[in-house]
């Protein structure tokens, strides 16, 4: 068994996962022409092409990105893309996913919240791989709006087992959402937060999620790791952090490779994800791992300790996590074997 093999056949968990990210172009030109919107782009190759975010990357991604939610316009579009995602999955050997979904854009767009909620999880019903969904606030959008968000996911306790916050970091610091936090936690749900890579007050916003808003994990997070207390404080709090070693068309390669290097020698936990898999030239997990084992000359047993890392940060029963992390090990197990006797 070679190195790409023993990633593809890898019992996979993904943490760190927007469906909004996972509309390929023939989708979106699908959707774009089913739900009569205009967009800029009139063919795959255009949409592929403009994949290239250049400068500055953060708003040209965020542009595109939102341009490609602009297409769900109803549940029948949100159960489509949700069934794409997990048919991926499969082919992944990606076991359980903590899947992301942004509800402001689409009730401004006419999907009414159970609408959304009902879609998703018919998708997930049909689907052999395990789910649970993360309700995902818009961080440029007002505190209000997150609130009212959050009354109504309140009916749907059972299927949204977390809270997140994401889109654009500059000017609105984690503690605007403070009271959203709070009341998150009071009703039960699990807490993230989005901490972007290179943001002014990096290090300060990964603090405030950390000890004001009190999250139990932070997607990506990279700043953490540049303040040994704040590195300490993951630490103690087994605070998970899903970074996305993903790169751009254009890009050489991953990004962050020293980073993820630096997590896995100081044992802080860390997992690999896709973020937003048809918006990355690093598409789905086995091409993103391989790319990165390759590329950061990681090993068997480290690319496991990522992996190892995602299932012990997920928010499934213990028993569901110590079933997945024996099947890991098995595979690790066979993998050393099958190199040994060759
Ligand atoms: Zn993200």
């Amino acid at each position: 068994m070679d190195m790409k093999q023993f990633i593809q056949e890898m019992p996979k968990a993904e943490l760190h996962l927007h469906i909004e990210g996972t509309v390929s172009p023939k989708r979106v030109l699908e959707l774009a022409d089913r739900n009569g919107v205009n967009i800029e782009f009139k063919s795959e190759k255009e949409l592929l092409d403009a994949q290239d975010y250049g400068t500055p990357p953060l708003e040209n991604f965020l542009k595109y990105h939102y341009m490609c939610s602009d297409v769900l316009r109803t549940g029948r579009d949100i159960f489509e893309i949700t069934q794409d995602y997990l048919e991926k999955c499969v082919i992944e050997n990606t076991r359980h996913v903590e899947l992301s979904f942004d509800p402001q854009g689409h009730l401004e767009r006419g999907i009414e919240f159970g609408e959304l909620i009902d879609a998703l999880n018919k998708a997930r019903k049909d689907s052999p791989v395990s789910t649970q969904l993360v309700m995902c606030m818009n961080r440029d959008r007002t505190l209000e709006s997150a609130l009212e968000m959050l009354k109504l996911a309140e009916d749907y306790k059972d299927d949204i087992v977390g809270l997140g916050l994401d889109s654009v970091e500059e000017g609105n610091p984690p503690v605007k959402f403070q009271e959203y936090y709070d009341r998150g936690r009071e009703l039960g749900f699990k807490l993230t937060a989005h901490c972007d890579c290179d943001q002014n007050n990096a290090v300060e916003h990964a603090r405030q999620c950390i000890h004001d808003l009190g999250v139990h994990r932070i997607d990506h997070g990279v700043h953490v790791m540049d303040d040994p207390q704040l590195i300490e404080d993951v630490k103690e709090r087994g605070i998970t952090l899903t970074m996305c070693p993903t790169w751009r068309l254009g890009d050489p390669g991953p990004r962050r490779i020293p980073a993820i290097r630096k997590m896995l020698e100081m044992n802080v936990p860390a997992c690999l994800n896709t973020d937003d898999p048809e918006e990355f030239a690093s598409r789905y997990m086995s091409n993103m791992l391989s790319v990165v084992q390759e590329q950061g000359e990681f090993s068997a047993e480290e690319m496991t300790q990522f992996m190892r890392n995602a299932f012990v940060g997920s928010w499934i029963p213990d028993a569901r996590r110590g079933a997945y992390l024996k099947e890991l090990n098995a595979h690790l197990n066979t993998f050393k074997y099958k190199s040994d006797t060759s």
